[in-house]
């Protein structure tokens, strides 16, 4: 496909035409070398629904390391030396804290990340009552003033 043509298909998904199955695989399918073709329509369709708008978004790292899967370019795997901290699951205040040292930024977003496949649900539950201000409150639902 012509380069003008991934900014065609911009044009038209502005007009409220969605690309077709054959153009979405070909736009998936383009070589690394080929992938800076998409970038004026992509800027032109940022352009048009975001303007020069940006929401900032933080990670904490609630788990690290010592994880029991190979995946080579992870830092959490078990399998390699990289280094890096291994610490078991934050407490809740840890969890909380870095939620709460946002709360005069301009961070829309606080996540927590956990190394491994998943969380036992014990953890998972640790996870979901740091996220509540008070026993009352269901999880999930601790938010910044401001940010939703
Ligand atoms: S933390 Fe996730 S990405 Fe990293 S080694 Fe474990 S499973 Fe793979």
């Amino acid at each position: 496909m012509p380069p003008e043509m991934y900014l065609s298909l911009a044009r038209a998904v502005l007009d409220q035409k969605e690309p077709d199955l054959v153009d979405l695989q070909r736009m998936a399918r383009l070589p690394d070398e080929q992938v800076f073709q998409l970038l004026a329509g992509a800027d032109l369709i940022r352009t048009a629904k975001f303007g020069n708008q940006i929401h900032l978004c933080t990670i904490c790292n609630g788990k690290s390391g010592k994880c029991s899967e190979d995946c080579k370019f992870c830092a959490q795997s078990g399998f390699h030396d990289t280094g890096a901290e291994a610490y078991p699951l934050l407490a809740k205040d840890r969890l909380q804290q870095g939620a709460l040292e946002l709360e005069d930024s301009p961070v829309h977003r606080y996540s927590i990340v956990t190394s491994g496949k998943g969380l036992p649900k014990k953890e998972i539950e640790s996870v979901a009552q740091a996220f509540c201000r008070d026993e009352k409150q269901p999880a999930f639902l601790l938010r910044l003033p401001g940010h939703y």
